[in-house]
């Protein structure tokens, strides 16, 4: 592995060699090669980018906001002007397609568009007279240096919905990006710098439990921010608050979209295509259970939906014309077809079947496809109803009524996202107001909040108490202070020994 280039770490505005002796191949998922290494750095050289980033605080925290929007307003035109080159350097770790990762990249940089206008958001509140000759206002204050441990389905994206809040709001931040696709989080940093970012504001520590354990515990970081599977995110959370951070920890997903019988049924079969399929089911927000309302609605999606998960165009991200891409390294397509197993196992009807799929097209022929995959009368009991699959496998379980569809959703554990998909507009109202879950999507299937709002799910999809980005995001990076003062005025007050108040 020594003659494949390894990247590593940024720390104070430069890229930084990994000394920990530790690294692992990073593939591309496309060809199966392994083209680079990527270091794994140890509890030390997190220690370094921490004291980087605790040097570089004060001077940042006191920098205006509007200076530090301006910075991230340059990174914001570098972002546009390079998008294409973060696009192909995420294809080439993940396997997505160009179109996905560049919508990838846009929907990050609309987190860095919010984030400039921070002083705005940063505006407190200020009451007069609260009390004779005494006014009263508070105002939000950075926390200190924050860390972000991110998953490999979005390298730029959820980096992204952390960062330029947090930098915004005047913290410095250290990324901990996923292990299987790092390079991202490499451009970005330089990006950064050469926006003008001060040295230490922002650092990069590549790695994995190792580095994630070293934030965790370390006294200078003050708050973690986290994407990943649901076991991480609990562990992220538990350890995090143990040790006095504060911590937002997002975890999995397996969403449900329902189709009433008065569902435009070619829009719905539309959407499910790109919810599940797209980024091959790799997204915490891709439907993977299709709540058919009725047999007949069932039936006739299936009548849709079949031919077309059959004639997918499944390929690299070099050929512009694919619509699906490979699943991110061999272990994780060995384990989506090993559900697909378990499925037919348990008595699930597959109506189309991508275990067999083989890439033919001259130097990909190694990557990690599974093609399409669909099944029929899914129970609530089966594995791949249960557990989060992350791969293009969509399951229908038919339910007979709209109360027996949100029982069904009611009683799994995740809570992510969800849609409805129907014409009646009381319906959809009933569905948005009570439905238990943190995103909700009317003839929308992947609801995915703009970045003036904010993204997190609820019960076993997020752990901590704010979502991330838009004002949630905010109120995450700051902590709010109050002062009450007065003047003196000449007037002497004799001590006062009950509380205070108004009378
Ligand atoms: P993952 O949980 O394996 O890894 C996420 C991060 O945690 C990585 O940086 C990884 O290095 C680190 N990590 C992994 N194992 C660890 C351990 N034992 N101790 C400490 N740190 C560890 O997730 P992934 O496979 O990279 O990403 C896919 C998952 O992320 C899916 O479950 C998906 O639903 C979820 N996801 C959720 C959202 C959301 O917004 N809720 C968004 C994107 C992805």
């Amino acid at each position: 592995m020594t003659d494949t280039p390894e990247l590593a770490h940024f720390i104070n505005n430069a890229r930084v060699a990994g000394t920990s002796g530790r690294n692992q191949p990073v593939y591309n998922p496309a060809t199966g090669a392994a083209e680079k290494t990527v270091a794994l750095a140890s509890e030390a050289e997190v220690g370094n980018a921490v004291a980087a980033a605790k040097a570089a605080w004060p001077a940042w925290g006191n920098t205006p906001p509007l200076r530090r929007a301006r910075i991230l307003d340059k990174f914001k035109s570098i972002l546009w002007d390079r998008a294409d080159e973060l696009a192909e350097a995420i294809s080439a770790e993940h396997g997505k397609t160009h179109d996905d990762a560049l919508g990838e990249v846009t929907r990050g940089l609309e987190v860095v568009e919010f984030a400039t206008g921070i002083p705005q958001l940063l505006k407190g509140e200020y009451s007069e007279s609260v009390g004779t000759g005494v006014d009263s206002y508070n105002i939000r204050q950075p926390l200190g240096v924050v860390a972000g441990i991110t998953p490999f389905n979005f390298p730029a994206m959820v980096p992204m919905w952390m960062f330029p809040v947090a930098l915004a709001t005047g913290n410095c931040f250290i990324l901990k990006p996923s292990e299987r696709d790092p390079s991202a989080s490499l451009l970005m940093s330089e990006w950064l710098a050469e926006a003008g970012l001060p040295e230490g504001v922002f650092g990069v520590i590549q790695g994995d439990k190792t580095a994630v354990d070293a934030l965790l515990t370390h006294p200078d970081v003050k708050a973690v921010s986290f994407v990943g599977s649901t076991p991480i995110a609990q562990y992220i959370h538990k350890t995090g608050t143990e040790n006095g951070k504060r911590v937002q920890a997002l975890g999995g997903a397996k969403n449900h979209m329902i189709i009433m019988p008065d569902a435009d049924l070619d829009m719905a079969a539309n959407a499910l295509m790109g919810a599940a399929y797209g980024s091959a089911g790799e997204r915490c927000m891709a439907i993977s259970v299709a709540v058919p309302v009725t047999d007949a609605v069932a039936d006739a999606l299936i009548d849709k939906l079949k031919p077309r998960i059959e004639t997918l165009k499944i390929g690299p991200a070099a050929d512009r014309e694919s619509e699906m891409g490979p699943l991110v390294t061999a272990q994780h397509r060995d384990k989506v077809k090993s559900y697909i197993d378990a499925g037919v196992a348990e008595g699930a009807e597959l109506v189309v079947d991508g275990r067999g799929f083989t890439q033919k097209k001259q130097g990909y022929e190694d990557g990690y496809y599974v093609g399409g995959t669909l099944f029929d009368r899914v129970t609530p009991d089966m594995s791949i109803y249960r557990d989060e699959i992350f791969g293009p496998v969509l399951s229908m379980v038919r339910r007979n009524s709209y109360a027996e569809a949100v029982d069904l959703i009611h009683g799994h554990n995740y809570a992510n996202g969800t849609a409805i998909f129907t014409r009646d507009g009381d319906t959809a109202r009933a569905f948005a107001k009570d439905i238990e879950v943190g995103m909700v999507g009317v003839n929308v299937p992947i609801p995915v909040p703009m970045a003036f709002h904010s993204f997190g799910g609820w019960k076993d999809s997020l752990f901590g108490d704010h979502a991330m980005h838009g004002m949630e995001g905010v109120r995450f990076y700051t902590r709010i202070k109050t002062t009450t003062l007065r003047w003196p005025t000449g007037q002497r007050q004799d001590p006062q020994f009950t509380m205070p108040t108004l009378g």
